[in-house]
C-alpha cells in the first residue's frame, strides 16, 4: 500500500490559507492530501456550526473541493484512499473533512478495520458528539476495537456557554459530553489529543487544563479570521 517514492508535489503543499481557499468545484474528493496524511471526506453533514468553519466561505481545503455530491459508500471511500496511496506515501489515514464523521459512524468502523488489515494508521478527527450521534454505542470502545491508533478532539472552550457560542451544537449540554467522550478515548487506549482554536478571548489554559485532566494531549489551531478569509479569497479571485 505504501510505494516506496519521493513524495509527490501534492504532498509538498504548505497548509497556508492561499492554498486551502480556492476555485469551487462541483464534485467533491472523498480522499485528499494535506500535511504529509491523506484525509477522508466522507459526509457534510455535521452536528456543528462552528463559527470559524471553512466550509462558510470556501468549497474546498488544500486545493481539494469538499463538497460532495453523495455520501460515499464504503467501497468507494476503500477506492478512493487506494487511489491516493497509488500517488504515494501518508503518514496516516485521517477520517477528516467538511462534516463529523461519527453521522456516519458504520461508515468510520468498517473503514477503520479496513485499514488496521492493511497496517495503515488511522485517526479521527471530530467535534466530541460521537455519543450524543449514536447513543445507542459505545462509541470510542468500537472505535478502539476496530483498531483505530488516534483521535483529534475539538473542545474550543474551557466551559459550556463559550463552547455553545463558538461551535453552536444541535444538542444541549454538549460540551461536557465532549470531556466525556475525550475520556472515554483515553480509557480506551486511544492516542486522544484536544484542540483549540485561537480565536479572540479564548481560554486556552483552561482548554489545556482540561485536556491534562482527561491524560490528553493538547494542540492549539490557528485561527483563520473573518478578515483573511475575504483578502484570501479576494486574492484568489484577482
Ligand atoms: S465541527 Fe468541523 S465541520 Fe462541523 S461546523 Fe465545526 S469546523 Fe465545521
Amino acid at each position: 500500500m505504501r510505494p516506496g517514492r519521493l513524495r509527490p508535489p501534492a504532498l509538498m503543499r504548505v497548509s497556508t490559507l492561499e492554498e486551502a481557499i480556492t476555485t469551487s468545484h462541483a464534485t467533491g474528493k472523498i480522499a485528499y492530501r494535506g500535511k504529509g496524511n491523506i484525509y477522508v471526506n466522507i459526509t457534510n453533514r455535521c452536528s456543528s456550526a462552528c463559527e470559524y468553519c471553512l466550509r462558510d466561505f470556501t468549497d474546498e481545503a488544500y486545493g481539494e473541493p469538499l463538497k460532495l455530491d453523495h455520501e460515499p459508500p464504503v467501497e468507494e471511500i476503500e477506492q478512493a484512499i487506494e487511489l491516493e496511496f497509488l500517488d504515494g506515501p501518508g503518514d496516516e489515514v485521517a477520517f477528516c473533512g467538511f462534516g463529523e464523521p461519527t453521522i456516519r459512524l458504520d461508515a468510520v468502523l468498517a473503514v477503520t478495520d479496513w485499514l488496521r488489515l492493511r497496517r495503515i494508521p488511522s485517526r479521527l478527527v471530530t467535534n466530541g458528539h460521537g455519543r450524543l450521534l449514536n447513543p445507542d454505542v459505545d462509541v470510542a470502545a468500537t472505535l478502539a476495537a476496530a483498531g483505530l491508533d488516534a483521535v483529534t478532539i475539538s473542545l474550543n472552550a474551557a466551559d459550556p456557554q463559550t463552547y455553545d457560542l463558538i461551535c453552536r451544537p444541535i444538542f444541549s449540554k454538549t460540551h461536557r459530553a465532549v470531556i466525556r467522550f475525550a475520556e472515554e478515548c483515553v480509557g480506551h487506549g486511544l492516542n486522544t489529543t484536544l484542540t483549540a482554536v485561537d480565536y479572540p478571548g479564548a481560554d486556552i489554559e483552561g482548554c489545556r487544563a482540561i485536556a491534562k485532566a482527561v491524560g490528553a494531549a493538547f494542540r492549539l489551531r490557528g485561527l483563520v479570521s473573518r478578515e483573511d478569509r475575504e483578502s484570501a479569497t479576494k486574492k484568489e479571485a484577482e
